[in-house]
């Protein structure tokens, strides 16, 4: 039997719009994200009626999961319609939802727009859902490759959504669930942003569930963050081999240990904003504590990015060493008043007034006063032992250069 052992949500902003229409959802055994549109507000609204129906939990009564779900979505797109009826400023808003709902075996999930569905098992990632999208339609009819489709102009226009048409129908899929699964759904603002590849690593190597969250809405937001983010994470636990564990004592079983501050500005009444676990994302195996660190403490990952210091480590050896071998050559030019200089370096500048060279003689001779062919010769700039720089120089000061 699973339970969800642990899960972090959290919504953004973002760095270019001014409100945030996107909004989740998340109280085992449901979990969801909308992405609202529709302008003054009312995208905020349209997503806040969409996760608000999940409050009621599914509907009782016969039929699958599935089915069920379904019907939730339905009312939501009911709800929506109604909402922009009565209110001309709410006229033609919409949003996306995405919601999976965590049974005894298995996970299933419910779907309409562009939100999706992402799941880690044994260091595998997959996106479990279908964007109903302009670009996702054209990839299926052959007209555009995937990598076209994430770089498309037009890769946020959704073919469905709720609050567009009566009738509207969520795409529904089961999948057996298994122990150290990790899920994702999150809006477009993360995926837009980060390819699936960098969602993935972070997943698999944060420190923790909470830890991978945050990770995922900063790098969101380091690339842009041209939209709101939303991402709720959730991982499962096999709980049969144990004394059964009931599903709706999952949540108090969890123990917070990192309270977040703030989150989840569109997170309905009375759901977590925030319920933070940190644990391992996918870890089997806890790793070794750390020298000093206190017993039963995990040790944050230092948040030093090593990777660009290394960049800028390698780069300052590569000047350094151009500086250095640069200090052997000589070439001839003529200094900013004109006249020919035997120049010792590189004739190169660098970004932010860096020269690679240094004046080792000036001549009296103007260049301006040269046959073309001898100011062809000065300033081409050719790199030079000083020996031979400094007797060109002399050559053409005492008339011996070719005219
Ligand atoms: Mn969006």
């Amino acid at each position: 039997m699973l339970r969800v052992a642990e899960h972090f949500e959290r919504t953004d902003t973002g760095r270019q719009r001014r409100g945030n229409e996107d909004a989740f959802y998340a109280r085992a055994p449901l979990f969801a994200v909308a992405d609202g549109m529709g302008g003054a507000q009312a995208g905020e609204v349209a997503s806040h009626l969409a996760v608000e129906v999940l409050e009621q939990g599914l509907p009782d009564g016969g039929g699958s999961v599935e089915e069920r779900l379904r019907a939730r979505v339905r009312e939501a797109n009911a709800r929506i319609m109604a909402s922009a009826q009565a209110d001309d400023a709410r006229a033609g808003m919409g949003t996306t939802l995405t919601v999976a709902y965590v049974g005894e075996d298995d996970l299933t999930v419910a779907h309409v727009g562009d939100s999706r569905l992402y799941r880690l098992r044994d260091g595998a990632f997959e996106r479990l859902t279908d964007d109903h999208s302009l670009v996702e339609e054209l990839v299926r009819q052959g007209k555009l490759t995937p990598e076209e489709a994430d770089e498309h102009p037009q890769r946020s226009i959704i073919t469905r959504a709720l609050g567009a048409e009566e009738g509207v129908e969520a795409d529904s899929h089961t999948w057996a669930g298994r122990d150290g699964d990790v899920y994702l759904i999150c809006s477009d603002g993360l995926t837009s942003m980060i390819p699936e590849a960098h969602v993935a690593q972070v997943l698999a190597e944060a420190p923790s569930l909470a830890g991978a969250g945050r990770m995922l809405i900063d790098a969101a937001n380091d690339a842009g963050g041209r939209d709101n983010i939303t991402v709720v994470l959730f991982r499962l636990e096999d709980v049969t081999a144990g004394a059964s564990a009931p599903q709706e004592t999952a949540e108090h079983r969890a123990v917070a240990r990192e309270p977040e501050p703030e989150s989840g500005a569109a997170a309905p009444a009375g759901a977590p904003a925030t319920a933070t676990v940190t644990a391992p994302v996918a870890r089997k195996q806890p790793r070794p504590a750390r020298r000093g660190a206190p017993a039963g403490r995990r040790r944050r990952r230092p948040r030093v990015p090593v990777g660009p210091i290394l960049v800028l480590f390698l780069l300052a050896c590569v000047i350094l060493g151009a500086y250095y071998a640069s200090q052997t050559v000589y070439f001839v030019g003529a200094n900013k008043d004109g006249f020919v200089t035997v120049y010792r370096g590189l004739p190169y500048d660098l970004p932010a007034g860096v020269h690679l060279y240094s004046s080792n003689y000036e001549s009296g001779t103007p260049v301006d006063e040269l046959t073309p062919a001898q100011k062809k010769t000065i300033t081409a700039h050719a790199l030079r032992s000083k020996d031979d720089a400094q007797d060109l120089v002399r050559q053409l000061e005492t008339g011996e250069l070719a005219k």
